[in-house]
C-alpha cells in the first residue's frame, strides 16, 4: 500500500517571518499527522528556519534544486550533502520551471537524481508535457523520454526511494488542472513504463504525484485516482489553510 505524499513547492516565495507563520499554521494542524506523508519545500534562505520549526513533528522538509557535484567550484550551488545537513529529506529535481529557465536536461535530472540518492535524499523527479507537446499528441513520447532519461541507472531500491511527479506543464501555475481522467491516463502509462524498465512488483510500490494547478476544491478527485498517490503543491502551498485541505483531501 502506497502512503500518499503531499508537498509544498513554495518556490521563490517567503521570508524569515512569512515561512515562520505559515509553517506554525501548519504544524498546529498538521505537526502530528501520519496519515499523509506531508512535504515543505522553501526556498534555500530559509531551509534552516524552517528545518528547526519542523524538528520533531511529522512533517518533513524538502528543498527546490540542488546540485550533482559534492562540492566545488560551482558558485552559487549548493550540494546534496548541504542539504542533508539542514535535514532535508526531500529534493524536487527537474521541475519544469527549472527545465524552462535553466536549461535543465534529462541527463542533467539524471545526474541530480543519482547525487541525491547517493547522499540519502529523496528526489521528486518532476516530468510533465508542454500544451504544444499534449495537441500533437506526443505525451507518451515525451513522458517516455522523461522518465527513462531521469530514470537511467537507478536500482529497484532507488528507484522505490524516489517519487515521480507529473506535472503537465499547461497546469502549472495557470488554473487549468488536468482532468482526473487525464491525469490517470498519464500516471498510469509512466506506472507501466516503470513496470517495464524494472518489475511489476516494483512498479507497483513507487509513488507518483501529480502536480498543476491543485487547490482544496479538485484535489480529492485526482487524490482519488488509482495511480495518483498525493500532490506537488505550488500556489495554494503558500497559503496554511488550503494546503492544510489539500492534504486532508489525500486521506
Ligand atoms: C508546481 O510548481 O509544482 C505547481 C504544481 O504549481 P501550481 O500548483 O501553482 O500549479
Amino acid at each position: 500500500m502506497r502512503k500518499k505524499i503531499v508537498a509544498g513547492n513554495w518556490k521563490m516565495n517567503m521570508t524569515s517571518d512569512e515561512a515562520t507563520n505559515l509553517v506554525n499554521a501548519l504544524k498546529a494542524d498538521l505537526g502530528n499527522f501520519r496519515e499523509v506523508e506531508v512535504v515543505v519545500c522553501p526556498p534555500f534562505t530559509v531551509l534552516g528556519v524552517v528545518s528547526d520549526l519542523v524538528h520533531g513533528t511529522h512533517i518533513d522538509l524538502g528543498a527546490q534544486n540542488m546540485h550533482w557535484e559534492k562540492s566545488g567550484a560551482y558558485t552559487g550551488e549548493i550540494s546534496a550533502g548541504m542539504l542533508r545537513e539542514l535535514y532535508c529529506h526531500y529534493v524536487i529535481l527537474g521541475h519544469s520551471e527549472r527545465r524552462q529557465y535553466f536549461g535543465e536536461t534529462d541527463e542533467i535530472v539524471n545526474r541530480k537524481t543519482r547525487a541525491a540518492l547517493a547522499a540519502s535524499l529523496h528526489p521528486i523527479v518532476c516530468v510533465g508535457e508542454t500544451l504544444a507537446e499534449r495537441e500533437a499528441g506526443q505525451v507518451d513520447a515525451v513522458i517516455t523520454r522523461q522518465v527513462k532519461g531521469a530514470l537511467a541507472g537507478l536500482s529497484a531500491k532507488e528507484l522505490l526511494d524516489s517519487v515521480i511527479a507529473y506535472e503537465p506543464v499547461w497546469a502549472i501555475g495557470t488554473g487549468k488542472t488536468a482532468s482526473s481522467e487525464q491525469a490517470q491516463e498519464v500516471h498510469a502509462l509512466i506506472r507501466k513504463l516503470l513496470a517495464e524498465m524494472y518489475d511489476e512488483t516494483v512498479a507497483g510500490g513507487v509513488r507518483i504525484q501529480y502536480g498543476g494547478s491543485v487547490k482544496p476544491g479538485n484535489a480529492k478527485e485526482l487524490f482519488g485516482m488509482p495511480d495518483i498517490d498525493g500532490g506537488l503543491i505550488g500556489g495554494a502551498a503558500l497559503d496554511a489553510k488550503s494546503f492544510i485541505d489539500i492534504v486532508r483531501a489525500a486521506v
